[in-house]
């Protein structure tokens, strides 16, 4: 489980620590930015058990206006 103290910027509700460029989603519903909610390594177990391809990291976004969740990761 990936905790908030153990990454350097945190992880929850702070700024994504961005491997490539700022791929900041938009919301598929109200086509605003998503907000920041966790990220990931890559061996976290994140419910199906993701692996990322090798070395990268996932990125959550959520709308909670929408209740809309993105997922994607850079590597
Ligand atoms: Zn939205």
């Amino acid at each position: 489980m990936v905790k908030g103290e153990s990454v350097p910027h945190g992880i929850l509700r702070g700024e994504p620590d961005w491997i490539q460029d700022d791929e900041t989603p938009d919301c598929p519903s109200c086509a605003t930015h998503m907000a920041f909610a966790a990220e990931l390594e890559e061996d976290y177990d994140f419910a199906t058990g993701a692996n990322f391809g090798g070395g990268g990291r996932g990125y959550v976004f959520t709308c909670q206006p929408c209740g809309e969740a993105a997922f994607l990761w850079q590597r």
